[in-house]
């Protein structure tokens, strides 16, 4: 175990339970195998718990909530049927949900999704990812019927931890593609090859929403992917449901998918959403339910700027193509951008069209991706859902 010391004055943070401990808080950054475990205490001498340690990262250290003395086998099995014990709870018979969100399960730096039985693991820190083999083992103890698991180990963040990019098959086999039900719709996921298309699981309670929302409607849905939102508001009941995305093969899966549930109501179409939208409004098309729900527009804080105007944009456009009444569903997955942004972006661009905006609902990722309130980075996904009307 490598001994660990903060600065004077640095552990407030820590002991009011957040997870991450900083390079240039700690009096010393011994030499050490990245992801090794060290135990962190206070300049005084006092322990704070334990936590994977990486010399090279600006986290040093990802703590485990509370004191770990050995990250094995069983060690990962308890994490993991704790980590499941919530989900049955708050989202019982699902087929498809996020069982790990890393440090709202005290699993800094790990992300299990499941598919039915097929797992994708996700590891952000190199304490994660030299203990791969601990990981296989605890879903294979968790979840005994498990066919296969998929590595994505695709994310930049591996780059600050000094760790390579992986992808592929970890264990067992894993088919061509994967069906889960979500809301009671069929959905055939791609997760392995080049068509891979995943799937956004956060959103499972918003499409829930925009679905009873739908009766009767015309729904635009905007950055669709495999079309989750359009095909709710397809079982919802819409009159219309479009999808729109710039991924070839997201709209190949959402057609399928369409296809797969019998729907009648809901197509996809291929095209870049900024152009798309404006393309309809030359048009002077009139739609019922707009739904955006674009990527991340910014990673780095240098990149803020350019969001917020994307945003602006979208939704501009948006409330533009809106009958009377008409609702605008607008997420933001973005974490740098807090909701009250966002709000006063929606605030002044409905101002500059002279429209009013009435919220009638907001909502976060689901339960399966809880929020750990003593690490607000835990907290990414916006959903606002406005009633549009002309001032
Ligand atoms: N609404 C989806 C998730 C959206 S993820 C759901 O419920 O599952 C963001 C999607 O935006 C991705 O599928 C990506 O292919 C698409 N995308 C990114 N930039 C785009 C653009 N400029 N125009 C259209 N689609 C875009």
């Amino acid at each position: 175990m490598i001994e660990l010391q903060l600065k004077p004055r640095e552990e407030a943070r820590i002991k009011a339970g957040h997870l991450w401990v900083y390079r240039d808080e700690l009096v010393e950054v011994p030499e050490a195998d990245a992801g090794s475990l060290a135990r962190v205490r206070t300049y005084d001498g006092t322990s704070l718990g334990t936590g994977f340690y990486n010399p090279i990262s600006k986290i040093a250290v990802r703590m485990l909530g509370a004191e770990v003395e050995v990250a094995d086998d069983a060690f990962f099995t308890r994490r993991f049927r704790q980590a499941q014990a919530l989900r049955e709870r708050v989202l019982p018979g699902e087929s498809a949900y996020r069982v790990v969100f890393g440090e709202a399960d005290l699993m800094s730096g790990l992300i299990v999704d499941r598919y039915n039985k097929v797992f994708v693991i996700q590891m952000l820190a190199a304490g994660m990812d030299i203990r791969i083999d601990a990981i296989i083992a605890a879903i294979r103890a968790v979840f005994p019927d498990v066919e296969g698991i998929i590595e994505k180990n695709t994310m930049q963040t591996r780059v600050k931890e000094g760790i390579e990019m992986r992808e592929g098959v970890v264990w067992g086999s894993v088919g061509e593609s994967v069906d889960i039900k979500e809301n009671g719709i069929l959905l055939r996921i791609d997760l392995i090859g080049g068509q891979k298309t995943g799937y956004f699981l956060d959103q499972k309670m918003n499409r829930r929403t925009v679905g009873a929302l739908s009766h009767g409607k015309r729904v635009l849905d905007c950055f669709c992917n495999v079309g989750g939102f359009a095909l709710n508001a397809a079982m919802g009941g819409a009159a219309e449901a479009v999808g729109i995305d710039s991924s070839t093969a997201a709209v190949e899966a959402a057609t399928r998918n369409a296809e797969l549930n019998g729907f009648t109501n809901a197509r996809f179409e291929k095209a870049n959403v900024f152009d798309d939208l404006r393309a309809r409004i030359a048009r002077e098309e009139q739609w019922d339910i707009i739904v955006l729900d674009p990527p991340s527009f910014a990673k780095a804080r240098s990149a803020i700027k350019g969001a917020l105007a994307g945003y602006a944009e979208l939704n501009r456009t948006a409330m533009k193509l809106l009958s009377t009444n008409g609702i605008l569903v607008t997420a933001s997955c973005t974490q740098l951008v807090p909701e009250s942004t966002l709000m006063d972006i929606m605030y002044r661009e409905a101002a500059r069209l002279r429209k009013r905006l009435r919220l009638l609902h907001r909502g976060e990722q689901a339960p399966d991706h809880p929020i750990l309130l003593a690490m607000p980075e835990t907290q990414y996904l916006k959903f606002l859902v406005f009633d549009v009307i002309d001032a």
